[in-house]
C-alpha cells in the first residue's frame, strides 16, 4: 500500500471512529489500559476523553472488580474473541446502563491491540422488562380469575345440587295429596257418578284426567332428578341384552301402534350403567313409535364402531321428523314441539341428554321435517365382560 492509500484509509478508519454511534475504546493489552476512546462513548458515560485514557475499564465506569476484569483480559488473550450480551456501566453522574460488548485481539504488524465495541441496551431492556412486568401481571390476574371461576363453579355446583333435592322432595311430597285427588276422583266418576249432573261428572272426568297427567309428570320429574343425581358406576354393558330388555319395556306401545322394530347387530360392548342406558333407549324408542302421523312406525335400530373409541347407538323412526333450528331445544326439560297431537311430558329427551352425559357421552340427532329422525348416542367402548357366552342373552 502506497504511503498516500495508507493515509485514505487512515483518515476513513478515524472517520468511521469519530461518527459511531456505538461506543468504541482502545485498549493496550500489555498494560490493559485505555489508549483510545470514542466521542460517542465520551458522551454516553459523561466523563471527559482524557479520564478514559491510562485507566483500565473497571475503574471508570464498569461495575466488576478488578479480579473479573483480569479473567476477561486473560480469556480474550487466549481465544481472541469475549463478548457479554448483558453488562453493567454506570455513568459519570451515576446511572446505571447495560450494555453489549464485544472486544477482539488484533495484531496490527506485530503489536497487539484490543478493540471494544461497546452498545447500549438500556431501551431494550427496559422494554424487556416492562413486559416481563406485564406477563407476571397477566398470569396473576389469571391465577386470581381461575381461583373466582373455580369458587363460582364449586358454589354453582352446590345450589344445582341444592335445587335438584328441592326439586326431588317437591315432586316426591306431591305424589302423596295427588294420589288422593286422583283416588277420589276416580270414586267420584266410578262410585257417584248416578248422583251427579252430567256437567258434574265431566268436571270430576277432567280432575281424573288432569290428576293422572300430573302424576306422570312428578314421576317423570323425579326420574330425572334420579337420573342427575345417583352414583353410576359404569362397567361393561351387552347392549344385546339391554337393547332387548329396552324393547320389552316399550312392548305395550309397540303392540298397540303395530310398529315394526328392526334391530340390526353386531352388538358391541359399551361402558355404561345398565339402568340409565336402559331407561335412555326405552325414551327413545318410546318416541320413535310415538311421533309418527299416520300408518305403522317403523324404527330401525343398530350401533357402530367409531374410530374415536365411542360406539354409536342409532334409533332411527320414519316419523314426523324435527326442524332443525328445535333440535337442541327438545333435550331441555319440558320442551315440547307438538303438545296437543301427542301425549307427553317433555322431560324424556332431557332424561336422555343427562344419562348420557352421566355416562361419560354425547347425543345427537339428525332429522327434517316428514324424512323421519335419526336419535344417537355415543358411549364409551369396552372390552367383552368375563361373563360365559352361554349367559348371555342377546337379540338376533
Ligand atoms: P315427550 O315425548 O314427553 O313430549 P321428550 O322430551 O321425549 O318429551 O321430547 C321432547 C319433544 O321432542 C317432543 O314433545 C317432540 O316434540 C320432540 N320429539 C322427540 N322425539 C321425537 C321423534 N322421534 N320424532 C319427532 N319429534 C320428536
Amino acid at each position: 500500500m502506497t504511503a498516500l492509500a495508507l493515509c485514505a484509509s487512515e483518515l476513513r478508519y478515524r472517520r468511521l471512529f469519530e461518527a459511531a454511534r456505538d461506543g468504541i475504546l482502545i485498549v493496550d493489552p500489555s498494560t490493559r489500559k485505555i489508549i483510545d476512546v470514542n466521542p460517542y462513548l465520551v458522551e454516553f458515560l459523561g466523563y471527559a476523553y482524557e479520564d478514559f485514557i491510562g485507566k483500565e475499564l473497571f475503574e471508570i465506569g464498569l461495575l466488576r472488580d478488578g479480579a473479573a476484569s483480569q479473567a476477561a483480559f486473560r480469556e480474550l488473550q487466549t481465544s481472541g474473541h469475549i463478548r457479554y450480551d448483558d453488562l453493567p456501566l454506570q455513568t459519570k453522574d451515576g446511572r446505571r446502563v447495560e450494555v453489549e460488548f464485544v472486544s477482539n485481539l488484533y495484531d496490527e504488524g506485530g503489536q497487539q491491540v484490543i478493540q471494544c465495541n461497546i452498545r447500549d441496551i438500556s431501551v431494550r431492556k427496559k422494554a424487556e422488562a416492562v413486559q416481563s412486568d406485564a406477563k407476571e401481571q397477566r398470569s396473576k390476574r389469571n391465577a386470581e380469575l381461575e381461583g373466582l371461576v373455580g369458587l363460582r363453579t364449586t358454589e354453582l355446583r352446590l345450589s344445582n345440587t341444592q335445587l335438584q333435592t328441592f326439586v326431588y322432595s317437591i315432586a316426591h311430597d306431591l305424589r302423596a295429596p295427588l294420589r288422593a285427588m286422583q283416588g277420589f276422583s276416580q270414586l267420584l266418576v266410578q262410585d257417584h257418578s248416578d248422583n251427579l249432573a252430567p256437567e258434574g261428572r265431566g268436571y270430576a272426568n277432567f280432575i281424573s284426567t288432569a290428576a293422572q297427567t300430573m302424576d306422570r309428570m312428578l314421576g317423570d320429574l323425579l326420574a330425572f332428578s334420579r337420573v342427575s343425581q345417583q352414583k353410576l358406576e359404569l362397567v361393561p354393558v351387552e347392549l344385546a341384552v339391554v337393547i332387548q330388555s329396552a324393547l320389552a319395556a316399550c312392548g305395550t306401545e309397540i303392540g298397540e301402534r303395530g310398529a315394526q322394530m328392526e334391530t340390526l347387530p353386531p352388538w358391541p360392548v359399551v361402558l355404561a350403567h345398565e339402568a340409565t342406558l336402559q331407561q335412555v333407549l326405552v325414551n327413545l324408542i318410546s318416541n320413535a313409535v310415538k311421533f309418527v302421523s299416520s300408518g305403522a312406525p317403523r324404527v330401525r335400530i343398530h350401533a357402530e364402531d367409531r374410530a374415536d373409541g365411542f360406539v354409536r347407538i342409532w334409533v332411527e323412526d320414519n316419523g314426523i321428523g324435527i326442524p332443525s333450528e328445535f333440535q337442541e331445544r327438545i333435550f331441555q326439560v319440558f320442551q315440547r314441539l307438538h303438545t296437543t297431537a301427542y301425549a307427553g311430558t317433555g322431560i324424556g329427551l332431557a332424561i336422555v341428554q343427562k344419562g348420557v352425559e352421566r355416562m361419560g357421552g354425547r347425543v345427537g340427532l339428525e332429522s327434517a321435517p316428514g324424512t323421519g329422525s335419526k336419535f344417537w348416542i355415543d358411549l364409551t367402548k369396552a372390552p367383552l365382560p368375563s361373563i360365559p357366552p352361554t349367559r348371555r342373552k342377546g337379540i338376533p
